[in-house]
């Protein structure tokens, strides 16, 4: 189940968890694929308010 939390760094190719913001062994960053992770999120939480505001609405 571990594997799912792990991913490569493109730049050096380590194991790195999911979490890691940046790579601790050649430092580079990895803001990139976080930052389409948090936009998506973003994304789906206003959808969700937008939704539950729909519900009481109705
Ligand atoms: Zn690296």
């Amino acid at each position: 189940m571990n594997i799912e939390r792990i991913k490569k760094c493109q730049n050096c190719g380590r194991d790195l968890p999911i979490e890691a913001r940046f790579c601790p062994y050649c430092m580079t960053k990895l803001i990139d694929e976080d930052g389409t992770i948090i936009k998506k999120t973003s994304v789906n939480r206003k959808r969700n308010i937008f939704i539950i505001i729909a519900i009481i609405l109705v």
